[in-house]
């Protein structure tokens, strides 16, 4: 078989590989997506990365959804890889989190829970990961999106210096709101999503560029406000943690343009109502970054951290 021949087959090949209707170079290159919520439909997954020209996605799940997610992956071969969470506060949860690493799942996520980040419970989760060798996601979380909805993993700014330290073989990927306000050296908890200048300096900045076993994750309207409150300072925070940050969404709208989504449940992030988050968060990544930095972003640092074929 000659180049030419070869090729012909490989394009063959691409619809039954379920990349068919992807507009591939609409963001200049493909586009991983690392925070993906699972939806109980195969095709509103598929409608979400479609709309918003995502390439592949990972799905956090939550466990008893394996067989959603192997149907997923048999409809749309090699587009979705995914990570499994379970209530760390749970005697049962690092037998169930094991089984869902022998299962297939990536890495642990996204791990959501009223209990402090430096806890007992998230301890024992974080040694787990370390042995299985998986990635593990956190959401930090400590001023409530309505009345009474409570923190989680509490005391990041305080305390997560002390994990990275005490847990030097697991890989962590930090997200939500107080990863991502803390990239500021003046943020108190005053607000969800902090605006205005960012304080150089701050205690996400730093643990990024010290710890090599600390990733970012810049979904969500937190990741979407950080980068986009201070345009100076995030050309050069991307350039920085080039190798360390990656691209997600956490969208919930349904067709990759923003229909469906008010943010009701957080009117803080108000800002992001009847809009696409991947759509928001591309664009802002796309205006701040090289072309390079950006498909590190994008595409390059999560298939090395999760050791996917590019
Ligand atoms: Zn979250
Ligand atoms: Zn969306």
């Amino acid at each position: 078989m000659n180049r030419r021949e070869f090729l012909e087959t490989v394009v063959a090949a691409v619809p039954a590989l379920g990349w068919q209707g992807t507009p591939a170079n609409e963001w200049g290159s493909p586009v991983f997506d690392l925070h993906f919520h699972l939806r109980q439909q195969p095709a509103a997954n598929l409608a979400h990365l479609d709309g918003a020209g995502v390439t592949k996605a990972n799905l956090l799940t939550r466990a008893a959804a394996l067989e959603q997610i192997k149907a997923l992956q048999s409809a749309a071969p090699g587009r979705f890889t995914w990570f499994g969470s379970y209530d760390v506060s749970r005697p049962d949860a690092e037998q169930v989190l094991t089984q869902a690493a022998k299962d297939g799942a990536q890495g642990f996520g996204e791990m959501k829970f009223h209990v402090a980040a430096d806890g007992p419970e998230f301890r024992r989760i974080y040694a787990l990961a370390a042995d299985l060798r998986v990635p593990i996601l956190i959401h930090f979380q400590e001023v409530d999106h309505f009345p009474n909805e409570g923190t989680w993993a509490t005391g990041y700014a305080k305390t997560f210096e002390s994990i990275l330290k005490a847990y030097p073989k697991t890989t962590f990927i930090g997200h939500a709101d107080a990863f991502w306000a803390n990239v500021s050296a003046d943020y108190h908890n005053e607000s969800a999503y902090p605006s205005g200048p960012i304080a150089r300096g701050g205690v996400t900045d730093r643990l990024l560029a010290n710890y090599p076993n600390l990733y970012g994750d810049l979904s969500a309207n937190s990741g979407n406000n950080m980068l986009s409150r201070d345009p100076d300072f995030t050309a050069d925070f991307l350039r920085r943690h080039q190798n360390k940050l990656m691209f997600g969404s956490d969208c919930g709208c349904a067709d990759g343009h923003g229909a469906g989504i008010g943010q009701a449940n957080n009117p803080a992030a108000s800002r992001l109502a009847g809009k696409c988050v991947a759509r928001e968060t591309l664009t802002v990544l796309k205006r701040s970054a090289t072309p390079d930095v950006f498909r590190k972003i994008t595409w390059d640092n999560v298939h090395k951290l999760l050791k996917l074929p590019a």
